[in-house]
């Protein structure tokens, strides 16, 4: 069960791209300046990323600054320390199962590499080329399906076919397979539905089509106070916390 603090603030985070560079490691200067912020606040993460590859991005006194780490997209909640708190369950109909091996059979890409569909929580990836694919082979693909648009024409598949699924193009070889509307937008409702009141939101991609504006559509409809920010990298993070009045900076 997830219990917020009604009378503190709820300031959320997405990880790549604002409290770190895409896929690096969190910046030490930055930590130790935020670690100094987050007391008495309560803070909380949203990312997309499953909860180990969170820890390797955010070291771990960090991120137990966190009340509560929102992870595949709020599909997973951790708790301080690690504790899984919920966790959803998805699974693929066996005909798109099915029609994903005639995908695989009928590309015109000749290289697979293995490892073509992978479960994770609330959510499936599936790559033409493999994630065993290493990075000369991963570029290749890459090159190959902007020419031809092959993940766009299977995301395009599976969104006729199954309404209750949604499929997009993701990372540089895959797509990504949810049940529709089970995005980041999630976390607004676990805040919610925990007695939130005011939600405050920092991401690097809130705009429409990006991976942070399910936050964005939720609170609109979320009839909670809210304010969200979107930010160029960790430094424009930094100097919003240490600036900006909602985040009780510039005293
Ligand atoms: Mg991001």
């Amino acid at each position: 069960m997830i219990t917020v603090d009604p009378n503190k603030i709820c300031y959320v985070f997405d990880v790549d791209g604002t409290l770190t560079e895409p896929r690096m490691e969190m910046d030490t200067s930055l930590s130790s300046e935020f670690i100094a912020w987050t007391a008495n606040k309560q803070c909380f993460i949203a990312t997309g990323s499953d909860y180990s590859k969170t820890r390797e991005q955010v070291p771990w006194y960090v991120l137990d600054c966190f009340k509560y780490v929102f992870c595949c997209m709020g599909n997973e909640v951790r708790a301080q320390f690690g504790t899984t708190v919920h966790r959803s369950s998805f699974f693929l109909p066996d005909t798109l199962k099915n029609e994903l091996d005639s995908f695989l059979e009928n590309t015109k890409f000749n290289l697979k590499t293995g490892n073509h569909l992978e479960m994770r929580t609330g959510m499936a990836n599936f790559s033409i080329v493999g994630r065993n694919a290493d990075f000369e082979q991963r570029a290749a693909y890459n090159k190959w399906d902007n020419l031809n648009g092959e993940r766009k024409m299977m995301a395009d598949f599976i969104n006729q076919k199954y309404p209750e699924l949604e499929a997009s193009v993701g990372g540089s070889i895959s797509i990504d397979i949810i049940k529709k509307g089970l995005d980041k937008g999630q976390v607004v409702h676990h805040l919610k539905d925990s007695g939130a009141t005011k939600i405050v939101f920092v991401g690097d991609r809130c705009e429409e089509g990006g991976n942070d504006y399910g936050i964005i559509r939720e609170l609109k409809k979320s009839g909670l106070a809210f304010e969200w920010y979107n930010v160029s990298g960790p430094e424009d993070t930094l100097k919003l916390i240490r600036t900006n009045k909602v985040f009780e900076g510039g005293k």
